[in-house]
């Protein structure tokens, strides 16, 4: 074991023992970030999925500094603001008909957890019995007890096993054998008239591995919970934003859920906000003068002004900035590195979904603990790019300012990577 580190600071999802050192971050502008002693790094994964118009994008910039010197922070249970209304109203015209109420929290896990709250507590005070949660296989949604419990179990959640709540499962639907996973949902919501909701990442399972599933299953997922009266949750905290092609993945198969979740790229990246939209039916079902029936769920932080006011920039941002336009370049350009790569058998599972883009490096031991992951990982960095391997999986999922040069050099280090196996 090496010596332990100086720092305090335990960080996520990072082994220390094996990383002892963390790279130090000292600023970033646009798809770049700069390293304290003055690297620059392309930042090919938009910090974890959230940044989409580019790091300290000046106008969000300008809207936190004017908000912050305002408003900082107020009780959002009985109070509202202006920030918080204008995301409210933003979101409500990016959506369909059919999401017309917006709960605000902190994080994508919390945007989960208020979803299955929502669905739970609807079917409670409409007073059916419902209360099961299908889910499918790989997903991810959070990393909080219930948030793990509708997710994939395995190395990431086994010491939490005895806590986390009893789920349905459908396969994952792999490519040609669509059905399968259609046929199991069929299966479950017939079994009986428990199922309060199917909750799903839209198009692409991200943490899952960048798996990718088409929009006519999904089509067809919606269809069936209709069909059996269950509630469909899109868990859109990845997808959105952009990632997938168009603002939200659910438009590509034309569905609306009943409930859906947003955050991640929902301040452009800038700071911790999420929200949870939902049908009026949802509404209604708390909307009583029995206080019992009172949604409760709060974070301290809930629609915390500076947030809002970046969001409510971001939203504006997609009104007036050619956002569409450099995601459909992006996605061009990913859909030609993916075919000058036709021939070339060090990869597999090459795949595409809007501005995401993911293969697979031909390896003995695939999978998340695969020994490829950090040997890519010191390599994208040496070559002065942030990306960071699923496993034997690599993708780029670049923040919508990224240059045709800042990408090439992303497909080159993956060519010269698959080299390191
Ligand atoms: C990241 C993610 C979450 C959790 O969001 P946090 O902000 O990290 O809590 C939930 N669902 C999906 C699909 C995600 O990608």
């Amino acid at each position: 074991m090496p010596s332990k580190k100086t720092s305090p600071i335990w960080h996520p999802f990072t082994q220390h023992a094996l990383f002892p050192e963390m790279t130090h971050i000292d600023r970033g502008e646009g798809a770049y970030l700069y390293t304290k002693d003055g690297k620059r790094l392309i930042d090919g994964i938009s910090s974890w999925w959230v940044t989409t118009h580019g790091h300290c994008h000046p106008r969000i910039q300008k809207a936190v500094q004017d908000q912050i010197a305002k408003l900082d922070q107020v009780i959002f249970a009985g109070y509202t603001h202006d920030p918080a209304e204008a995301v409210a109203e933003g979101l409500l015209n990016m959506t369909p008909d059919g999401l017309d109420y917006v709960f605000f929290s902190d994080s994508g896990s919390t945007a989960v957890e208020v979803a299955l709250k929502m669905a739970l507590g609807y079917w409670h005070h409409v007073g059916s019995s419902r209360h099961k949660i299908i889910v499918m296989e790989h997903s991810y949604h959070g990393d909080t007890i219930g948030t793990m419990s509708v997710g994939e179990r395995g190395v990431f959640n086994k010491p939490y096993d005895p806590l986390l709540f009893t789920v349905d499962s459908i396969p994952f639907p792999e490519k040609g054998s669509e059905q399968l996973t259609l046929d199991a949902l069929e299966k479950a919501l017939s079994a009986d008239d428990e199922t309060a909701a199917l909750i799903v990442e839209p198009l692409v399972l991200g943490a899952g591995g960048m798996l990718m599933y088409p929009a006519w299953v999904l089509k067809e997922m919606h269809a069936l919970c209709r069909k059996h009266g269950a509630l469909f949750i899109a868990d859109e905290v990845m997808t959105g934003w952009g990632r997938t092609g168009t603002p939200f993945a659910c438009e590509q198969a034309d569905v609306v859920p009943d409930i859906a979740c947003y955050s991640k790229g929902i301040t452009g990246g800038s700071l911790p906000l999420a929200v949870t939209l939902c049908h009026e039916k949802i509404f209604d079902a708390h909307y009583s003068e029995d206080r019992s029936k009172t949604f409760f769920h709060s974070s301290s932080y809930t629609a915390n002004p500076v947030a809002c006011a970046a969001a409510a920039e971001n939203l504006r941002i997609w009104q007036d900035e050619p956002v569409q336009q450099r995601i459909n370049f992006i996605a061009d350009s990913h859909r030609a590195f993916l075919k000058s790569l036709d021939d070339d058998d060090r990869f597999e599972n090459r795949r595409q979904t809007g501005t995401i883009v993911a293969l697979d490096i031909k390896v003995k031991d695939e999978g998340y603990l695969s020994d490829i992951a950090p040997k890519l990982y010191r390599h994208f960095q040496e070559n002065g790019i942030l990306m960071r391997p699923l496993g034997n999986t690599v993708y780029i999922l670049p923040p919508y300012c990224v240059t045709e040069s800042d990408l090439n050099e992303m497909y080159d280090a993956i060519r010269s990577g698959a080299d390191l196996v």
